[in-house]
């Protein structure tokens, strides 16, 4: 009998419904010719929900996420008011322990990109540090964001980070700012140091953050895997999808050690909302890291390299890679070669 994996797809605000109906089709493609099954359950969450439950993840929602095996993410619209309901993202990555946020960055065939041959991953911090947004308005006027870091939470994703060097390029680079946040950046670095110590093939060097966007600019493609502190993840990880050429091509995986949720890097870009006209790939690659996730290599590898023919082949391009094909032709696209292969 073929396996079933229990998905939640939890479909987000804005571009959210398009990119994931998208990568559904291309999901159900791959099934096709596949050993095993994908039991998708759909939950709602994201800014739409606020008004609906007074939350945008409301508790239903989170009893399906515990009875699924991993969740495929669309991006949601997060508010900006003080006292607003926190990032989904943010709830889930908590709530699950997902410590490892894994972003890949790499050269795409026929994508206009700053510099070739770049393949790296950013692994960032992603249950705490700056990126948690405990503020305070300790006065009119005076706030204060407080910046946790921990040994516990450094340590783990120094291990997830050096083992995944320790698979690719043996080179891992850790970003800090310990020369002006030398108590949490400090802790930061004692962590990835003790843990190098575990991994004497893994070659090692550091970079300060503001240096470090300026070397993803300069030259990409000496990096392998970076590994740094929550809010310095996410803001490299934009900047070296944008480097290889598009934020609609940059996909996410969020792991913990028993649970995982996969999610494009890019937002909910509500101005191109309803418009069928957004890369729908950033989902799909999502989608892929997930059955990877799951163990299901083979399946992986199909959806890689259909949308690596795709792509080379140039004849179906969305906006932002400079031509005019739709959301929908871009995942027909793929889910054919994938019929294909
Ligand atoms: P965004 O990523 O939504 O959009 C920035 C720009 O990137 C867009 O205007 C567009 O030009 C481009 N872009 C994004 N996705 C694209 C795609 N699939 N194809 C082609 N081009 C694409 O960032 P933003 O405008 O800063 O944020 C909008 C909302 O998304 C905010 O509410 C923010 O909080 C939220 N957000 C959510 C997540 C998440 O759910 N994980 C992540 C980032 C931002």
């Amino acid at each position: 009998m073929s396996k079933t994996y229990n998905i939640a797809v939890l479909k987000g605000d804005g571009i959210g419904p398009e990119v994931t109906d998208a990568t559904i089709k291309v999901l159900e493609a791959v099934q096709e010719s596949a050993q095993f099954k994908l039991n998708f359950l759909y939950g709602e969450a994201g800014y739409y929900c606020i008004e609906k439950y007074g939350t945008n993840l409301p508790e239903e929602t989170v009893a399906l996420l515990k009875k699924t095996d991993a969740c495929l993410k669309g991006p949601m619209t997060t508010p900006e008011t003080p006292g607003a309901p926190v990032s989904v993202a943010v709830k889930i990555r908590k709530m699950f322990n997902l410590y490892a946020n894994v972003r890949p960055c790499r050269s795409f065939p026929n994508v206009e990109a700053l510099k070739p041959n770049i393949d790296l991953v950013v692994v960032r911090e992603n249950t705490e540090g700056l990126y948690s947004g405990i503020e305070y308005e300790v006065s009119p006027g005076v706030g204060v964001a407080l910046r946790i870091i921990t040994k516990e939470a450094s340590l783990r994703v120094a291990e997830f980070a050096f083992k995944l060097a320790a698979k690719r390029k043996k080179h891992l680079t850790y970003v800090h700012k310990g020369n002006i946040l030398r108590i949490t950046d400090g802790i930061f670095k004692d962590a990835v140091q003790e843990v190098s110590a575990k991994y004497p093939d893994v070659a090692v060097d550091d970079v300060h953050i503001d240096a470090m966007t300026m070397h993803l600019v300069k030259k990409p493609e000496t990096f392998d895997v970076i590994v740094t502190t929550n809010l310095f993840g996410d803001v490299i990880s934009d900047e070296a999808a944008q480097v290889t050429g598009s934020l609609g091509l940059a996909a996410g995986a969020n792991i913990g050690d028993a649970y995982g949720m996969f999610e494009p890097v890019h937002g909910s870009a509500p101005k191109y909302a309803g418009q069928n006209i957004v890369n729908p790939i950033a989902t799909i690659m999502a989608a892929q890291m997930m059955l990877d996730y799951l163990g299901e290599k083979e399946a992986a590898a199909k959806i890689e390299k259909a949308v690596m023919q795709v792509l080379s082949e140039g004849k179906v391009r969305t906006k932002d890679l400079g031509g005019s094909s739709t959301t929908s032709e871009m995942s027909e696209a793929v889910a054919s070669k994938i019929r294909m292969l």
